[in-house]
C-alpha cells in the first residue's frame, strides 16, 4: 500500500533524528566535559527544529489520519502504530504555538529554579513556577480531551490504560493492609549492619563487582555495555545497542550493586525485544510500569533474594576481604533489607517504597482537582508523611521539593513506579508455577529467568498494550493483591 511506504518513509526519518539525538544523550550524560553543554545545546536545538517540522509537517499529518480512517484495512501491528501515531499528533497539533514554546521555556528555566530552590531550603522561590507548570500541564490535558478529568489524561500518558479509577483501587489497597503491616515492621526492625553498610568501599572494586553481576545476570555484551554516571539510566537505540550505568559511592557500596541490577532489568528487557520491530513504532518497552516491574524484579525478587546471596556473596568477600569479616551471606540477606522509615522516596527501602508513592499520588490528585494550593502543599506533604511513616520532614528539601519530577512538567509519572512493583509480584508468582526460582539463582542460570521473560513480555515490545501483557502472562487483571501479599511473605519472615 502505498500510504503505508510513505509512512514507513517519514518514520525512518523521524528515528534516524532519534538515533543521533539518543548518541548524543548518551554521550552527553557519560562521557562529555561540562564545558560541552553550549556547544551541544546549540547543535541540538537546530535538529529539534528540524526533526519538530517533520513531526508535524502537513504531508506527515495527512499520512497519519488517511491511515486513521482506514483502520480496520490495516493489519494489527499497523492499526496499533496508527493509534500511537495518531495520539501523539493530536497531542501536540492541538496546543497553540506559541503556549507550547512558552511552556518550553517555563521547563527549562524551572529545572534551574527547582535547583536552587532545594538547595537553599526555600520553597517560595519555586511555587510560582510549579503553579504555571501545574496550569499548562492541565490546559494541554484538555486541549487534548476536553471531556476528559486531565489528571486521567496524564496518568494514561506515562501508562496507558491507567486512570483514577484502577489507581485509586490499587492504592486503596495499600493503605489499607500495607500500611498498618509496615507500622508493625518498623517498630521492631533495628540496624546491626550500619558500620557494614557505610563502610569504605573502593569503586574500583565496586566497579568490579558490578561487572561481576553482568555475567550473573547474563546479560549480553556484544549488545551492550556499562558506566557510570550521577544519576543511574539504561539507554538504547535498539536490542543490538543496550547500555545502562551505575554509580559509585563510597561509603555506600549498595547504591552501586543495586542501580546496576536495576538496570541490568530494563536493559535485558530491551535487548529481548524482537528486531522485527526496530523500524516501527512497535519498538522500546511497551510502558513505563511494565519496565519497572521488569527491573524490580531482578533488583528485589532476584538481588535481595536469600538464594541470591548464598551465591554470591563468596566473591563479595573476595573484593572486600576486610569490611566483611566474620559476617554470613545470611548477614549480607538481611542487610540488603534492611527497613526504616526514611525522608527520601530514592532512598527508600522495598517494603516503605510504595506509601512514598502513595503520598505522591494523593498530592497529584488534589492537585489536578483543584482542591489544594501550591502554598498548602509543604505542609499537605508532611502531614502524609506523618500519617503513612509516622515521620515528619523538617524542611522543605527533604520533603516537597525533593523530587525533580513536577518541575521537569512530569505529573502523572510518580505512580507508575508503584505500579511497576505490583506488577512484578502479580508476574512473580505466575513465574514460579513454571520455574523454581531459588534453585535457578543457585545454580547461577538466570538464562532460564531471562528466556521465561522473553517469551512472555519482552519479546512483544511494544506491539502490545501493559493490560494485555499482564493478562496474557498472568490470566487475569491487575490485582494489588498479590504486592502486599509478597511483601508480607518476605518481611514477616525477616522481622515478624
Ligand atoms: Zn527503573
Amino acid at each position: 500500500m502505498q500510504l503505508e511506504q510513505k509512512f514507513r518513509e517519514i518514520l525512518k526519518k523521524i528515528k534516524a533524528y532519534n538515533y543521533v539525538f539518543s548518541i548524543v544523550g548518551w554521550d552527553s550524560n557519560t562521557e562529555a566535559p561540562r564545558e560541552s553543554f553550549k556547544r551541544r545545546s546549540e547543535m541540538m536545538g537546530i535538529l529539534s527544529k528540524e526533526l519538530f517540522a517533520i513531526e508535524t509537517a502537513k504531508e506527515t499529518i495527512e499520512v497519519v489520519n488517511e491511515l486513521y480512517d482506514n483502520l480496520s484495512e490495516l493489519d494489527d501491528h499497523l492499526q496499533r502504530e496508527v493509534k500511537k501515531a495518531k495520539k501523539s499528533l493530536d497531542k501536540i497539533i492541538n496546543i497553540p504555538e506559541e503556549e507550547y514554546v512558552e511552556f518550553m521555556q517555563l521547563i527549562q528555566m524551572s529545572q534551574l529554579v527547582w535547583e536552587d530552590a532545594k538547595k537553599n531550603n526555600d520553597y517560595n522561590s519555586y511555587k510560582e513556577n510549579l503553579k504555571q507548570i501545574i496550569d499548562f500541564t492541565k490546559k494541554f490535558a484538555l486541549y487534548y480531551a476536553p471531556d476528559q478529568d486531565p489528571y486521567n489524561t496524564l496518568l494514561d500518558d506515562f501508562e496507558e490504560g491507567m486512570s483514577t479509577k484502577e489507581y485509586d483501587e490499587f492504592f486503596t489497597v495499600l493503605k489499607k493492609d500495607l500500611v498498618p503491616f509496615v507500622k508493625k515492621v518498623l517498630k521492631v526492625a533495628k540496624n546491626d549492619y550500619k558500620k557494614f553498610i557505610n563502610d569504605s568501599y573502593d569503586p574500583k572494586k565496586q566497579e568490579e563487582f558490578c561487572d561481576y553481576l553482568i555475567d550473573v545476570m547474563k546479560f549480553n555484551r556484544n549488545r551492550g555495555l556499562m558506566k557510570k554516571s550521577v544519576h543511574p539510566f539504561t539507554w538504547n537505540t535498539s536490542p543490538e545497542d543496550v547500555r545502562f550505568t551505575t554509580r559509585y559511592l563510597e561509603n555506600y557500596v549498595f547504591s552501586s550493586i543495586f542501580a546496576a541490577i536495576h538496570e541490568l532489568g530494563h536493559a535485558t528487557y530491551e535487548q529481548q525485544i524482537s528486531t522485527e520491530f526496530d523500524d516501527t513504532l512497535l519498538n522500546g518497552g511497551t510502558s513505563m510500569g511494565i519496565h519497572e516491574s521488569q527491573s524490580r524484579f531482578y533488583e528485589n525478587t532476584v538481588g535481595r533474594s536469600e538464594a541470591f546471596w548464598e551465591t554470591h556473596f563468596d566473591k563479595f568477600k573476595e573484593l572486600f576481604p576486610e569490611q566483611s569479616v566474620g559476617l554470613t551471606a545470611n548477614d549480607m540477606y538481611r542487610a540488603v533489607n534492611f527497613v526504616e522509615a526514611s525522608l527520601i522516596r530514592v532512598e527508600a527501602d522495598e517494603l516503605t517504597y510504595p506509601l512514598h508513592i502513595m503520598l505522591r499520588y494523593d498530592i497529584e490528585r488534589k492537585i489536578m482537582a483543584g482542591e489544594v494550593s501550591v502554598d498548602e502543599l509543604p505542609e499537605l506533604w508532611n502531614d502524609l508523611m506523618e500519617q503513612y511513616l509516622g515521620i515528619r520532614p523538617e524542611n522543605d528539601s527533604d520533603g516537597v521539593l525533593q523530587d525533580v519530577h513536577w518541575s521537569g512538567g512530569m505529573i502523572g509519572y510518580f505512580p507508575t513506579y508503584a505500579l511497576g512493583s505490583a506488577y512484578s509480584a502479580q508476574i512473580y508468582y505466575t513465574m514460579i508455577k513454571d520455574l523454581d526460582l531459588d534453585e535457578i539463582i543457585k545454580n547461577n542460570e538466570l538464562e532460564k529467568v531471562n528466556e521465561w521473560l522473553k517469551e512472555r513480555i519482552h519479546k512483544f515490545g511494544s506491539s502490545k498494550t501493559p493490560k494485555e501483557i499482564l493478562e496474557d502472562v498472568t490470566g487475569e487483571e491487575f490485582n494489588a493483591k498479590y504486592y502486599v501479599q509478597f511483601l508480607m511473605e518476605k518481611y514477616s519472615k525477616l522481622y515478624l
